[in-house]
């Protein structure tokens, strides 16, 4: 599997040189409110002619109602199966925009602008496109690389702090399951104070080598779930509950959770689980949790879709720098660690 990916200076320069080298019949760019005012008017005004689809952001319109949307505009500009889309976003644009034109005439060519930090560094990375379905988060979906994609730190400069917190969780997450170098690098300074643009290679090279080398999730991709079992199942209930965080404010919760358990089943040492939960914990802050919501997190877990039979099975840390996936752990130990979290 290969994402085409180009780090880019200047992301107009390169995305006109790479059309001009293809003979795309019609070209469309999509994109929400925030990129289309943030990001679309530097590469927009070097584009030859191209339509413009806008949608509004946010993760409640990643539904099929917005792909009719967008596949009703492509239709309108009459693309053909040798038209491009070109999609400038976060996440959600990254994963329903791919997915429709993926599936559009059975599949035409699409580009990747990634604009957030969780985009570039996870989402935008590995092929997996889709769109929510019901209350199924990621539901419906292909598996298919984009010709190009287009990594550029500059995007980061007006994206809101609290949304490039989240994706720095993915960022932590990555060192953590391979890097230790990085994660000392990491952990030796203030969120505020990262060197974007020699962490986000970095980052993106963690998930790209996992994924080229396990593209269908049958072993060591599975470690990019690192923080995920007992994070997601955090994020699910907090939405549900109409207390709705980011999923890199949850995965961080994940990450510290799981910390404590591989250091209880002596993976992690003191040192390092110590290392791990104060750095994240001075970064993220504590997401309010209360005893009364340790029940049903700790039964999310059991639904999470890397379980088998009713095993709960988590991915957890060797060391820093290195992952362990398929390790069970029970429901009495996840709501130990969620005590611990709320204590620490
Ligand atoms: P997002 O796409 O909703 O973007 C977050 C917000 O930032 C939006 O309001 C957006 O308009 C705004 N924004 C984007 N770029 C900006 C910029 N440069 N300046 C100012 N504002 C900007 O969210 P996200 O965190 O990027 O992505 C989350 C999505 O990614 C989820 O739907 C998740 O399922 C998906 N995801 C997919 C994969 C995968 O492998 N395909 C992996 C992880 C996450």
């Amino acid at each position: 599997m290969t994402d085409n990916i180009l780090f880019s200076e200047n992301p107009a320069v390169d995305l006109k040189k790479f059309l001009q080298e293809r003979n795309y019949s019609k070209i469309a760019v999509l994109m929400d409110n925030h990129t289309a005012v943030y990001c679309y008017p530097a590469i927009g005004k070097i584009l030859p002619a191209h339509e413009k689809i806008e949608i509004p952001s946010g993760e409640e319109h990643k539904n099929i109602a917005t792909c009719e949307l967008i596949w009703d505009e492509m239709t309108a500009f009459e693309m053909d199966r040798h038209s491009a889309l070109i999609i400038i976003g976060g996440g959600v644009l990254g994963d329903m925009g791919g997915f429709c034109a993926a599936t559009y005439k059975r599949g035409i060519d699409f580009i990747l602008i990634p604009t957030t930090l969780l985009s570039q560094v996870d989402a935008s990375v590995g092929g997996k496109l889709g769109i929510d379905f019901k209350h199924f988060k990621n539901h419906i979906g292909v598996f298919k690389t984009p010709v190009l994609t287009l990594m550029h730190s500059g995007f980061l400069s007006t994206l809101p702090e609290a949304e490039k917190r989240s994706g720095f969780a993915e960022v932590i997450k990555h060192a953590l399951i391979s890097d230790a170098t990085s994660w000392k690098q990491i952990c030796s300074r203030p969120f505020n104070e990262q060197p974007w643009e020699i962490l986000l290679p970095h980052s993106i090279k963690v998930k790209l080598k996992v994924v080229s080398s396990d593209p269908y999730e049958k072993g060591l991709r599975k470690t990019l779930n690192a923080g995920h079992t007992i994070g997601h199942a955090v994020e699910t209930y907090l939405l549900q509950a109409d207390r709705k965080i980011l999923h890199g404010e949850a995965v961080a919760v994940g990450l510290v959770c799981e910390a404590f358990l591989a250091r209880e089943k002596g993976m992690l040492s003191e040192r390092e689980f110590g290392e791990i939960s104060s750095y994240i914990l001075g970064v993220f802050g504590k997401v309010p949790l209360s005893p009364a919501d340790d029940e049903a997190i700790a039964k999310l877990t059991s639904q999470d879709k890397k379980n088998k039979g009713n095993k709960i099975l988590c991915v957890l840390l060797d060391g820093i720098g290195n992952a362990k996936w398929d390790c069970e752990i029970r429901s009495d130990e996840v709501k130990r660690a969620l005590s611990f979290y709320r204590s620490a």
